[in-house]
């Protein structure tokens, strides 16, 4: 079988003009590209191919459906072949893996220790009593149980023993515990192991896939720092992930765009209120390597930070790394005071999707702030 990852990797760098060009004459037409339908020979450019949704679809006959879809019918390849000639094409090797021989993906380990301490996590949440902060904590952003339980919200307990304990009983060996680091091992020789999150609320982070690769975790007194992150491991880089990916892709596609926010808070709120094309970095400005992934599935992009001076060169970085994937840039700029997070609960997805459509250029925005700087006047 070719792994999923290999599948996804391979529809997300297919060029579908380039393809299914070398069988159609396509011509441009607004977004997308028209051309005669080579499924029921039509001689009238009703076969359309949309390369922000990567698929193609004809108008007449209504054939349809992505790039391996239009080789297997139009080669009468198997899946599997369609998806190794688009490889060949698109510069990814596609190998077939014996499930058999080859045995799991070697970071599953790592994978299932992180699924298996958010559970944990979970259920302290909700039943310990040590939990109590983390859950008026919840309560007071007004985040319901249901909403916690979607995006596997957890405690992390303030003892030191207790996921260790967990863990080895259900056989997860020290080195798994510290290779996936949920676990420290301090340098000097012969001491034990101790938990990475103490005494916080935890946020598990996926992967596109769904899959768990790391934890974020806010402090619920007045401790530093605020937010705690995974250190980097095999299965998480946070310069190369976006929290929320895996559950707004579809409709970042679907919406044709992408809100940039600043946190985890802001991720989980949106999408609570029904605003689903929703994702955050893990530092405070985008990587290139995010803007990367972004522009995967969409080029429009709005930025929804704070308007004070950190949240402002957090957007006008991420603005560029994003301009410079080709992406069109917009700045939404919430009245005082108001983070996404604040400002959906007061005013609903309504009032957001107002400030959306009042969001300026990010060159305009530029403009603006150097104006009321004085410099241009
Ligand atoms: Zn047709």
């Amino acid at each position: 079988m070719i792994p999923d990852e290999t599948v996804e990797q391979v529809r997300e760098a297919a060029d579908i003009v380039q393809i299914i060009g070398d069988y159609v004459n396509l011509k441009k037409t607004g977004t997308d590209y028209r051309g005669p339908c080579p499924f029921h020979q039509g001689k009238n450019r009703n076969f359309s191919v949309t390369p922000r949704k990567k698929i193609y679809y004809c108008f007449v006959c209504h054939e349809g459906g992505d790039v391996f879809h239009f080789l297997q019918k139009k080669l009468g390849v198997q899946w599997p072949e369609a998806v190794k000639i688009v490889g060949e094409k698109s510069g990814i090797e596609v190998k077939e893996i014996d499930t058999r021989r080859e045995g799991p993906d070697p970071r599953e380990p790592l994978w299932e220790i992180n699924a298996t301490a958010t559970a944990f996590f979970q259920r302290l949440l909700w039943d310990d009593k040590a939990a109590a902060p983390a859950r008026d904590y919840l309560a007071k952003r007004e985040i319901s149980r249901e909403t916690a339980d979607r995006f596997s919200l957890g405690f992390a307990p303030i003892d030191r023993a207790m996921l260790r304990d967990h863990l080895t009983a259900l056989g997860f060996d020290e080195r798994r515990m510290v290779d996936s680091g949920l676990f420290v091992k301090p340098e000097e020789e012969n001491s034990e192991i101790r938990p990475r999150f103490r005494g916080r609320l935890i946020i598990p982070i996926f992967d596109v896939l769904g899959r768990n690769v790391g934890f974020g975790g806010r402090v619920l007194d007045n401790g530093e720092p605020k937010y705690l992150n995974s250190p980097e491991t095999a299965i998480f880089g946070k310069g190369k992930l976006l929290y929320g990916l895996n559950w707004a892709k579809n409709s970042i596609r679907k919406d044709e765009r992408v809100l940039v926010v600043e946190g985890f808070f802001d991720v989980i709120r949106l999408m609570a209120a029904g605003v689903e094309s929703v994702v955050a970095p893990m530092g405070t400005a985008l990587t290139d390597a995010q803007a990367g992934i972004l522009k995967k599935y969409t080029r429009n992009a709005y930025l929804l930070y704070d308007s004070d001076q950190a949240g402002l060169k957090a957007t006008f970085r991420s603005g560029d790394e994003l301009l410079s994937q080709g992406m069109t840039v917009s700045v939404v700029t919430l009245p005082d005071g108001e983070d996404p997070d604040s400002y959906v609960s007061s005013h609903g997805a309504k009032g957001l999707e107002d400030q959306l459509a009042k969001s300026i250029d990010v060159f305009e925005r530029k403009i603006q702030i150097l104006d009321r700087a004085g410099w241009l006047s």
